[in-house]
């Protein structure tokens, strides 16, 4: 871990609420709504050679997700891009991820909180590739039901049983879970949505209980420009055998191709590199 370096201990700045404060600064009380009722919610992005890939389409997210949370952020998508875009120039970076998020403070403690403020803060770092050599096993819990928790939003407390599934999945030395959903068909990773390939047609999980990732639907309209069938479907586990490439999709995890799903086995084939190659474009082929 001594490579680690904090991330409330760094250098630079952090949009906070409208206006840049120092890295480290940028602090919130422990008596804060969100830490204790998960009322948060997030985006994750990432810059490509100086330029937010699909912005405005995170931006929108945020807001519809807090709507999903029940409350309405103070900004516009205008607004919230030109901060990310503020945000980026302020780092100095060319490359990096940019986490926006929104939550609610601390001016009422309980489980009502319609009266406290709607915070906006905006970070980002420089991060690499999130997976290296992917390997799946089946997570220890499944998506919950769409009439259990506001599962469309990119939402902080849906996250609770992606860490543990993870750390789960970690401890048995494999890099993420493959969650089920409700009724037991294949979802996604705790982070990432995934896409199998089988006889030269893409398949991939219906979004009716889970993020209908931005990259996902990136890396659909990609596909379908090349000619390759893209079928959205209920798919059952026992199918993954039948994949001869698998790969998932996320800001994080671009198009990381998936090398094992417990016992199986699988390479990165022809259409996952096809597809590798179009995002590779579609990310870093502007001048900047
Ligand atoms: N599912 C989950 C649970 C995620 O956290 C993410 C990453 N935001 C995704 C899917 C992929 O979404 P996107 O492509 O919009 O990053």
């Amino acid at each position: 871990m001594a490579d680690i370096v904090p991330f409330d201990d760094r250098d630079g700045w952090i949009w906070f609420n409208g206006e840049f404060v120092p890295w480290r600064e940028a602090r919130i009380h422990v008596l804060t709504h969100a830490l204790h009722y998960a009322s948060c919610v997030f985006e994750g992005e990432r810059c490509y050679n100086g330029k937010i890939f699909k912005s405005t389409e995170h931006s929108q997210r945020l807001i519809d997700s807090g709507r999903m949370l029940g409350f309405e952020i103070p900004y516009t998508v205008a607004e919230l891009d030109a901060a990310k875009a503020a945000t980026v120039a302020k780092m100095g970076f060319k490359d990096c991820y940019v986490r926006p998020l929104a939550w609610r403070g601390s001016e009422q403690m309980g489980v009502s909180a319609q009266k406290a403020r709607i915070n906006v803060a905006i970070a980002c770092w420089e991060w690499g590739a999130y997976y290296k050599d992917l390997r799946l096993t089946r997570a220890i819990y499944d998506r919950p039901a769409p009439n259990t928790a506001p599962v469309h939003a990119k939402a902080a407390g849906l996250y609770m049983i992606c860490t543990l599934s993870k750390h789960a999945a970690e401890a048995k030395g494999f890099g993420d879970a493959l969650m089920l959903d409700w009724r037991g068909y294949v979802a996604e990773t705790t982070g990432a949505n995934i896409f199998l390939v089988i006889d030269g047609a893409l398949h991939t999980p219906k979004p009716d209980c889970f993020l209908n990732g931005i990259t996902r639907q990136t890396v659909i309209a990609m596909a379908k420009a090349r000619g390759i069938e893209v079928i959205e479907r209920h798919i059952k586990p026992e199918e993954l055998a039948s994949a001869q490439e698998v790969f998932v999709t996320g800001t994080a995890a671009e198009i990381t191709p998936v090398h094992a799903i417990d016992d199986l086995t699988y390479q990165t084939g022809p259409i996952t590199r096809t597809l590798l190659e179009d995002f590779h474009r579609a990310t870093r082929g502007h001048a900047g």
